[in-house]
């Protein structure tokens, strides 16, 4: 048994069943034993790979993407460059080195990363330079904001809801026979989640995130009264519905309850809930991931890099193009979403807002 998941089991055995949302946060952010502040789960030798890690084109593009937007605002000057869980901080160094030619945008820019692992937080420090760590977006400088998030709300803490009725009950971690297990609570009504009586029936699950309503909610804020965007780009939907609380733990998928704060546990993001929160900041359609990057020029662009390379390495770049792009792989999976002020213009390879949304 793990520490954690012996401290947990004394925890419930005192206190009563835990929502998934403070189990989440127990496994992932516990100051002793927690996933993401005892080690770097990214890569290879960790448990799960990212985009940035895929390929340097990911961030490169990412970069261009938000430089466009910066330059379409006016360029306004000072402004924060965030990104929220920048993992070992690849993308952020890919998004720098692609702008590098962008007439005043370094110059201009304060970077600013929002990180709760000190242990990413020094892989960070190392790689970039001049860098301000935040707990959350709220200490972020009064500038216009231009940011990113790539798989950063997928590890924000959800509650998962079984529909009965028009009310809703709570999935929680419980113990049964002396181990964790699922349960349910009493079903309650619960107004936050009226917009989902309308699209689902009896037993069906959905997830909210409040976490994430309220980092957007503070990123919205911003970009509505001083200016900027934010790219977010995670797994997801524009609604999602199912159980999606999932735990990986060395490239493969785990029991979520198993080992806990030894594996990473996710949960599909639901953009609906994102847009929502971001108000008064406009937003567009959750895209493709695949779509967003041809748009961008990916294609091209792993033609240039490929001119370079042979052999493996060659193989390698193929197959890493096709991973970030292909429907069978990220392509289709993952969507990317923009805040950006009402009025502005949108950053560029995204889809406009749905009429209704
Ligand atoms: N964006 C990176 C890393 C993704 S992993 C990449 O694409 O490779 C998730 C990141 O979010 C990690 O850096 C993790 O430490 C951070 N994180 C998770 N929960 C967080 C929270 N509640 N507050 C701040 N950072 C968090």
């Amino acid at each position: 048994m793990t520490p954690l998941k012996a401290q947990i089991t004394r925890q419930v055995t005192a206190t009563g069943p835990l929502s998934i949302a403070e189990y989440m946060a127990l496994c992932l952010l516990h100051p002793e034993h927690g996933y993401y502040i005892t080690r770097d789960p990214l890569g290879a030798k960790g448990d799960f790979t990212t985009a940035p890690e895929i390929s340097q084109m990911f961030g490169e593009l990412i970069g261009l993407a938000l430089a466009q937007a910066w330059m379409d605002q006016g360029a306004p000057t000072p402004f924060a460059l965030v990104e929220l869980g920048p993992g070992r901080g690849t993308l952020m160094a890919d998004l720098l080195r692609a702008t590098r030619d962008v007439s005043g945008f370094h110059a201009s820019a304060h970077l600013h990363l929002i990180e709760a692992s000190p242990t990413l937080r020094d892989a960070q420090a190392n790689l970039l330079s001049d860098v301000t760590h935040h707990d959350g977006p709220e200490t972020l400088p009064d500038l216009p904001l231009f940011a990113v998030a790539n798989e950063f709300f997928d590890a924000l803490p959800i509650r998962q809801f079984i529909r009965d009725g028009d009310q809703w009950r709570e999935r929680m971690v419980g113990l049964t026979d002396g181990d964790l297990a699922f349960g349910l609570s009493a079903p309650l009504p619960l107004a936050a989640l009226d917009h989902r009586l309308g699209d689902t029936s009896q037993g069906d699950m959905v997830n909210l995130c409040t976490p994430a309503a309220a980092v957007v909610g503070t990123l919205g804020a911003r970009i509505a009264e001083r200016g900027g965007a934010a790219l977010i780009i995670d797994y997801g939907d524009w609604r999602t519905s199912g159980d999606t609380f999932q735990a990986v733990r060395d490239h493969a998928k785990a029991d979520p309850l198993g080992a806990p704060g030894m594996a990473d546990l996710t949960a599909h993001v639901d953009f609906e809930n994102l847009a929502r929160a971001a108000a008064p900041a406009s937003h567009t359609d959750a895209t493709a991931q695949g779509v967003f990057l041809e748009r961008l020029g990916i294609t091209p662009r792993a033609q240039a890099l490929a001119k370079r390379l042979s052999g493996a390495t060659l193989n390698e770049h193929v197959a890493a193009h096709r991973r970030l792009t292909h429907p069978d792989e990220m392509g289709t999976l993952f969507k990317v979403m923009a805040l950006y002020p009402h009025g502005a213009e949108p950053p560029p390879g995204l889809d406009p807002k749905k009429a209704d949304s």
